[in-house]
């Protein structure tokens, strides 16, 4: 039965010999997505402790908004975890390192929020960089989703400093874009879902 369908669809067949049957991830690539697993959770912490910051100096709302960027950094350390078990691959957790604790002003953490996503995308184009050095077209599409992210957190940080630097030292306005930033909601990111 077995052979006779192989017999019926072997004009389709591709013999072994000329596929390259190495569909795994390299372990190059694999200890690079651990890596950044480990840097996701530092960028979680540091969203957490510039929350703390800004809490005690008053702003709730912006406290807030970085409260919700903590969730989502933890969540991207997610994605790249359950990319890693599909993968078949141990994910192996580093200690994370201590980060910053008080900013001079709210715009300076807006400022190296900025900076911080920048550093963030490098290390993402540079994921993506291995996976074509591999030609791993699985880990280039599943690092596709981490690049249109990396754009959006650019944005959003470009425009807090952007918006900061437009209210100055007006308290009236620093009010209102903590009232603004305080209505943001957290929404499980796509491939969480
Ligand atoms: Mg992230």
């Amino acid at each position: 039965m077995l052979n006779d369908l192989r017999q019926e669809h072997s004009a389709f067949l591709i013999p072994h010999s000329a596929l390259k049957l190495n569909t795994m991830i390299s372990k190059k690539l694999a200890k690079a997505i651990n890596d950044q697993i480990n840097a996701e959770m530092w960028s979680a912490y540091l969203y957490l402790s510039m929350s703390q910051d800004i809490y005690a100096k008053g702003f709730h709302g912006i406290a807030h908004w970085y409260k919700v960027q903590f969730l989502e950094e933890q969540a991207h350390a997610a994605i790249m975890i359950n990319y890693l078990h599909a993968q078949d691959e141990k994910v192996v957790l580093a200690p994370i390192a201590k980060v910053q604790t008080s900013w001079k002003s709210v715009l300076a953490t807006f400022e190296d929020t900025l900076a911080h996503e920048k550093k963030v995308t490098a290390m993402i184009n540079n994921l993506c960089d291995i996976a074509d050095e591999d030609k791993d077209r699985a880990a280039a599409n599943f690092l596709a989703w981490f690049i249109d992210e990396q754009v959006e957190e650019e944005e959003n940080a470009r425009d807090l400093v952007r918006q900061a630097k437009m209210i100055g030292d007006h308290i009236g306005g620093m009010i209102m874009l903590d009232k603004e930033l305080g209505a943001r909601e957290y929404h499980t990111p796509a491939p969480l879902k």
